[in-house]
This record gives structure tokens, sequence and C-alpha cells, in this order.
């Protein structure tokens, strides 16, 4: 690939950034300058929403490069605080192409109860997501929340963070953001099923039958 078509590429990628802040931001996942995205360039570098902007308001220009120890290359800001969570997933996958946080309301009140997500409410959320586990509270922006993270992001592609948000990783950009809005949508369906008597939930036969289905996906996917 020539070095043009490397910034072409490059480009591109952060205007996946700013599309994407600003999906999730009229959503309402990412109020009050919250919620953080990355993507990774290639095995040296990615790129990341960067601190104090809002993720719907951000320009092309914004976003921010850094190497894999965090630094940031070249004199392009000051990059989103939760740098070194990104980071671990991108070292410990090397199937993830692209990673979000946000802070989805109905999600995050499952983060904030001792409740996981129901995910054997609907088959969508089994085969495209999987089990969506919680991580153990530390503060936002830790280091210590990156190391709790790790083996999470090793066994999911989607998480909660204890009475913080939510973490998803995907292939690339699209999928990625595709995971959190499934993840609020299920928390969502999950919280409003509540007002019925007679919630029925996918039998345990059928949910293993659901994750052979995602294995196949995320396979075909690699190959
Ligand atoms: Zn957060």
């Amino acid at each position: 690939m020539t070095s043009d078509s490397n910034i072409q590429r490059t480009l591109s990628l952060g205007q996946q950034i700013v599309e994407m802040g600003r999906r999730l931001w009229i959503q309402g996942m990412t109020p009050g300058g919250d919620g953080n995205i990355s993507v990774k360039i290639d095995q040296y570098t990615i790129l990341i929403t960067p601190s104090g902007i809002s993720l719907g308001h951000m320009k092309l220009d914004d976003i921010v490069m850094v190497d894999f120890s965090g630094d940031v290359i070249g004199n392009t800001g000051k990059p989103s605080m939760e740098v070194n969570l990104h980071l671990t997933a991108y070292k410990l996958r090397d199937d993830i192409r692209a990673v979000v946080h946000a802070h989805p309301p109905y999600a995050t009140v499952f983060s904030c109860t001792s409740e996981e997500i129901p995910v054997n409410l609907t088959s969508e959320i089994l085969i495209k997501v999987g089990e969506i586990p919680k991580v153990p509270f530390a503060p936002p922006g830790s280091i210590e929340l990156a190391r709790l993270c790790e083996q999470y992001v090793i066994n999911n592609d989607a998480f909660l963070l204890s009475n913080h948000g939510v973490v998803t990783l995907g292939r690339d950009l699209e999928q990625a953001g595709s995971r959190m809005e499934l993840v609020e949508h299920i928390s969502k369906i999950a919280l409003l099923s509540r007002n019925l008597k007679s919630i029925e939930y996918i039998n345990t036969s059928d949910m293993e039958k659901l994750k052979d289905i995602k294995t196949g996906l995320n396979r075909e996917n690699i190959d």
C-alpha cells in the first residue's frame, strides 16, 4: 500500500469515528462528553476520540492518533481518558479492530445493580453479541479498570463496567457500534418486559444453538 493510500485509509477511519460518535450521541448514549471510540490502524497505532469533546460534535481534526504505549503521535491533541482500556482490547484480541465505550441509560441501569442483562430474551443478542458479563468497579480511566477488563476482553464481545457503562468490541467500527445499540436494546426490552406477567425466556438448549450460530459467524468472518 502506498503512503498516499495509507493516509486516505487513516482519514476514512477517522471519519467513521466522527460519524459513529454522532450516531451514538443522537441516541442519548454519550451525554455530556461521555463515551469514547477507537479503531486500530495497524499493529502500532490506533485512532481514538479526544478528551473533553462531545462525541456528537467532533470534527475529523479532533481525532487523536496514539501508539500502543498510549503516547500521542504528532501533536494531535489529548486522547480519551480510557485509552488504556482500548489498548488492552487490541493487545489481547487480534481479531478486534474497533472498541466503543458508552453510557446508554438502560444498560447502565444494569451496571448499577447486582443483576445481569438477561440475554435469553431475544435470539439476536445471543447471535450478534453473546453473554454480557459485568466487570467489578474501578474508577473511570484508571489502569486498574483496564487491568480488570482483561479477562472480559478475551472472552466476550460486550461487557458492563460496574456503576459506569458498557464496552463493545468488533471486527470493524460498524460491528462494535451495532453491538452497543443491541446491548442497549436488549436492556430496554428486559426492563419493559417486567411490566408483563408471563415473560417467556429462551430455554437452555435453544440458547446453546444460538451460541453455536454466533461461533460459526465469527469463524466465517475470520476465514
Ligand atoms: Zn465511561
